[in-house]
């Protein structure tokens, strides 16, 4: 087919590949203990739901809106960045776009030209290389491993900083890793960054409302407020208000980087969704926490199911605290099943594999660990409701220590 060639150096998803055989088994009959999800099972807070109601009688709530976004929301969210961070916000500005997805997207369009380099922390998540790779860029790699907390190593990263490099994205609180990164390392990031002023920092911040354990999130800038002028700051209502269907995220960055996205936005999508822009613009940031509440004793709940499961079972070399998103990551690499599949080659990944195994003969469904940077590993969602969640560790734990 007379396809370009920048589309076809896009990978395909292989967590897409899985969640549709997922489905299949299901509408088979066989029982599957889905936990790929990477979204809360819940609807939004009865309060914004309401919000919406109301604003469904508005003319404008139909009609487009402005292509950054409402300027009032604009500076509503800027002011609860400012407030909840404790940073100033001065020559900083607000892009609403259609969701945070949208909004890592064209703020790299708007940072970078063909050739660049863009340094990712592994495990990523799965879109990051692949947009980088779609404006052109070139994306390079640091790992961590449950070993180290999923906290890559300050030196790793100071080593691949070539005169290239024009961005480094942190994604903390983490998705896959269900993990932030702690204070001290923060600080020596932040210090890091000081010392290479060629490049923008973007900081995926879309799981801070979601933290489970202390101590809480900090954020680089808040160590170094001189970095501000060349962070960019994504947050999106998808995981704090459960709405990942209502598309919508935003930008925090300084005005040139915000204007630059705009003229992007503006000629690809327009601004996003009035009516959601102006139900948010009307719902109270204040009932966020006691809407998250549950969803945190949930989660605290489900971490404590994985440890003891995974001590339980002679598989406590694969335990690590997490803390924050809704996620666990599982190494393949170090369970008595891996041989079965590596045999000769341990070097290879095989995550693809083990999980298509893990669901045909366990009916437990993962996301393989190859989409996110990280090979013989899997992701684990933890959103699962307690009874079944049991069920699936224990079918999980049945394949881990086979032969
Ligand atoms: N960033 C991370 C780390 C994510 O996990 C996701 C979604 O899963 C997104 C960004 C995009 O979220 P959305 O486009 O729904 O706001």
């Amino acid at each position: 087919m007379l396809l370009s060639s920048r589309v076809k150096g896009v990978a395909d998803s292989i967590t897409q590949q899985l969640n549709e055989k997922a489905q299949l088994l299901s509408e088979e009959g066989q029982v599957i203990y889905n936990l790929s999800a990477g979204q809360l099972p819940i609807k939004p807070p009865q309060e914004f739901i309401e919000k919406i109601q109301q604003q469904l009688n508005f003319l404008k709530s139909y009609q487009y809106s402005p292509v950054n976004g409402i300027p009032e929301l604009r500076k509503k969210i800027l002011q609860h960045h400012g407030a909840t961070r404790q940073v100033k916000t001065e020559g900083l500005e607000a892009v609403f776009s259609n969701g945070s997805k949208q909004s890592i997207y064209i703020a790299l369009g708007a940072v970078i030209d063909p050739g660049d380099e863009v340094i990712l922390l592994a495990p990523y998540w799965v879109s990051y290389p692949e947009m980088v790779k779609f404006w052109g860029g070139v994306p390079v790699t640091v790992k961590s491993t449950a070993f180290d907390g999923f906290s890559p190593a300050l030196e790793d990263i100071a080593k691949i900083i070539t005169p290239r490099t024009k961005a480094i994205i942190v994604n903390s609180p983490n998705n896959p890793a269900g993990v932030h990164y702690p204070e001290k390392w923060m600080r020596a990031f932040a210090d890091l960054m000081k010392e290479h002023p060629h490049m923008w920092i973007l900081s995926d911040e879309v799981y801070s409302d979601l933290t489970y354990f202390d101590p809480a999130p900090t954020y680089f800038y808040q160590h170094a407020p001189e970095l501000i002028d060349r962070t960019m700051v994504f947050g999106a209502i998808s995981k704090s208000l459960a709405s990942t269907g209502l598309r919508l995220g935003w930008t925090i960055a300084p005005k040139g980087a915000t204007v630059a996205m705009g003229r992007i936005q503006g000629q690809a999508t327009s601004g996003p969704s009035a009516l959601i822009q102006r139900a948010l613009l009307d719902f109270d940031l204040q009932h966020l926490n006691r809407f998250l509440e549950p969803v945190k004793v949930h989660l605290r709940r489900s971490a404590n199911h994985v440890r003891e499961k995974l001590k339980s079972s002679d598989l406590a070399q694969l335990w690590y605290q997490s803390h924050s998103a809704f996620y666990f990551m599982l190494d393949f690499s170090r369970t008595p099943m891996f041989a079965r599949f590596a045999g000769e080659h341990p070097e290879k990944d095989y995550s693809k594999e083990i999980c298509q195994e893990l669901l045909e003969k366990h009916g437990v469904a993962l996301v393989p660990g190859a989409d996110f940077g990280l090979p013989n590993s899997a992701r684990m969602s933890l959103t699962m409701e307690e009874v079944p969640f049991q069920e699936a560790l224990h079918r999980l734990a049945i394949f881990l220590n086979t032969h």
